[in-house]
Order: C-alpha cells, then structure tokens, then sequence
C-alpha cells in the first residue's frame, strides 16, 4: 500500500501534459499500433527540457503506458526514460493513448549495425573518442561484448522487475547520448507477468525474424488470462516452470549473431539464416556444420570472431539460441558467463 501511496505522490510531482502542450516534428516510426515523433514544448517552462519523443498509439496504448510506469518505478535505466502517458480523448477518433519520452539519441542499435563502419561506429559513440590501435577481431569482439552486456543488463533488470519484453531487436535498442549506453524502447508487446497485465500471448504482435520457436510465452497447458489476483499468486511458480523470460534471451542471441556475421545483418539474410537453423533443428552446432565448409569469407569472419579465447563467444551464441527455452541462459547467467571476464571497451582505454 505504501509504494502505491509513494507511486501518487511522485506521479502528483511530476509535469503532466496536454496535446496543445507539443509542437511536432519529424515523424521517427510507424508501426501498425502507433505513429512516434520527435516533440518540443510549445512553452518552454523553467526547467530545462530537452527534445521529447511522443507515440500516438491505438488500443495497446493503455499497456505501453503501465509497462513504462513500472519499469520507470522498478528499472529505470533498462528502458529509454519514460515521462508521461495519457488518453486524448478530444480527437475525433474513440480517442488515443499519448506516450511521451524524453529523446534518447538518432540511432538505434538497427541503423548502427547497418553501417560499413559497425562496430567501430559504436565503439567511438560509448567512448566519445577514437582509439589509437590497430583494427581487427579482437578490438571488434571487445566493442560487441561490451555492447552484449549493456543489452543483457537492461534485460535483466527487465526481467527482474517481472517483464518480458518480447519484441526485442536491433530495432527496439536505441543509443543514448546521454548515458553513452544502449536502452531498450518499444513496450508494446510486453507482458507484465507479476500482476497478469497481457497476459494472453498476442502471438500476432511477435517479429518473425526475432521470436523464438515457441511462439507463445506460456505453455498451453497455463490456464488462459486468470483474473489479477489469481495471476499475482500464481506467476512466480509459472514463471519458474515457464521461463518465459528465455524469449527475449533467444532474441538477443540472434542480435549478438547478427553483430558477429556481417553477412547475417540484413533482413533477407536473417530470413534465410532463420529457415536454415529451423531445418537444422535449431541446433546451432548443426548449423556450423553445414554451412562452415562451403561459406564465404563474410561468415568465416563470424565463427572466427566467436572463436577468439577458446571459443567462448560461440560457447555463449550456443547458449542463447537453442530450441528449449529452459536450455537457455537466463539474463543474469549470461552476464556471469566467461564471454563477459574480460572488461570490453574499458580494458581497451588502459591499454592506450
Ligand atoms: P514502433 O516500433 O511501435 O513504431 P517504437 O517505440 O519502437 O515504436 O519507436 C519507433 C522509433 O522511434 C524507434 O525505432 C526510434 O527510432 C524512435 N524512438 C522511439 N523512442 C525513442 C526515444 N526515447 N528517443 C529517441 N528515439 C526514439
Ligand atoms: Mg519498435
């Protein structure tokens, strides 16, 4: 009762917003449940406030609103920075939910690893320099691991916090400037499994390119949408039986291939790479196998940046990407994986 008291107040403290409050700017996405655009005030207030991103979003609006409440409470720094969401209800429509965040950047994760220069693009954007050594397999696999961890990090604290996200993609991690790190945004499809809120799988909002073979969350055998309470004293134990957190762990392993093997990093690639791992299974070793004597130089580049010590990159790729979801690293377990021992970009400022 206490934190929902707590919740009031600091909601009470915070701006709130109307629709005559934004001036809007150049258009940032259209998906089919939303149109996003960069915002300014139209009256500045006193404080200063930056550029604002606003999502006009249909019926799941209601949704993206609670997640980004929640992970604004319970995790803040997974998710891009979440100011206010409400219903406007004066348009001529039923009426449309307005989210607003404050802007984190230009770039996410998808238009940076579509760059020749990935992941050297990267490595100066999170040290704000350019490194002084030789360019190679090591220093790149270092600037990947270090990008790895800050995804694995925001998903843990995600998952923590009793959220899957299950949309996640280079095109759902944006780079804030402002913390130099990768963020996940687009809550849309999240499921908030603590409290029941969507929880019946939208088995529709899910990427193909991206989603794990499960395809739904929950196993059938989960009775369908149990009213809140029910699902409050429950989801622990599902969670448990169900991991359904592994989702977004096969979909970050996907991420973590597609920035090894630059041949895998375009949409028909993946498409392809996705229907060859389904005939092999899922089995990744299977994969290899099949592909690795006949490949060319822009997937052997791949499985030889995953072999770099001892081929614990591979060792990790291989425990994220597998067809059982309880086979799967968890997000915490990734992060204490031996891939991440080595200090990434830091190490990499020491040895100038
Ligand atoms: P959808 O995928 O439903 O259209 P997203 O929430 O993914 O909506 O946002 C669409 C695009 O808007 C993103 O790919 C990104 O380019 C941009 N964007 C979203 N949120 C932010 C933010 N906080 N800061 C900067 N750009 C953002
Ligand atoms: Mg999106």
């Amino acid at each position: 009762f206490d934190m929902f008291v707590l919740a009031f107040v600091e909601r009470l403290f915070r701006p709130t917003y109307r629709k005559d409050d934004f001036v809007l700017g150049k258009k940032l996405g259209e998906g089919s449940f939303g149109v996003v655009y960069r915002v300014s005030l139209a009256k500045k207030p006193s404080s200063k406030e930056g550029d604002l991103v606003l999502k006009k979003a249909t019926e799941y609006g209601a949704v993206e609103i609670w997640m980004n409440e929640r992970v604004r409470r319970a995790c803040a720094n997974s998710c891009a920075d979440f100011v206010y969401g409400f219903l406007e209800s004066s348009a001529k429509k039923s009426g449309e939910y307005w989210l607003i965040w404050r802007f984190e950047g230009d770039a996410t994760l998808a238009d940076l690893i579509q760059s020749k220069e990935f992941p050297y693009n990267v490595e100066t954007m999170i040290l704000g320099k350019v490194q002084d050594l030789p360019k190679g397999l090591e220093r790149e696999n270092r600037i990947i691991q270090t990008i790895m961890r800050q995804i694995l990090f925001a998903l843990d604290g995600l998952h923590s916090t009793g959220i899957v996200h299950r949309d996640i993609k280079p095109q759902n991690i944006i780079f804030s400037e402002g913390s130099r790190t990768f963020k996940i945004i687009d809550l849309g499809a999240a499921a908030d499994l603590r409290v029941g809120i969507n929880y019946i799988p939208k088995e529709f909002l899910l990427d193909p390119r991206y989603a794990a073979p499960e395809q739904y969350i929950m196993s059938t055998q989960t009775p369908s949408a149990p009213s809140a309470p029910v699902a409050t004293a429950l989801s622990p134990v599902l969670w448990q039986l169900n991991l359904p957190d592994r989702f977004d762990i096969y979909s970050a392993g996907l991420i973590f291939l597609q920035m090894a093997f630059p041949g895998l990093r375009n949409d028909n690639c993946l498409i392809q790479f996705n229907r060859q791992l389904k005939r092999c299974d899922y089995d990744l070793v299977a994969w290899r196998k099949s592909v690795e004597p006949r490949c060319g130089s822009d997937l052997r580049r791949g499985f030889e940046l995953l072999d770099l010590d001892g081929g614990i990159g591979w060792e990790l790729l291989t425990s994220m990407v597998r067809y059982k979801a309880r086979q799967r690293l968890s997000a915490k377990g990734a992060l204490a994986h031996p891939y991440f021992d080595r200090e990434g970009l830091l190490a990499l400022s020491f040895m100038q």
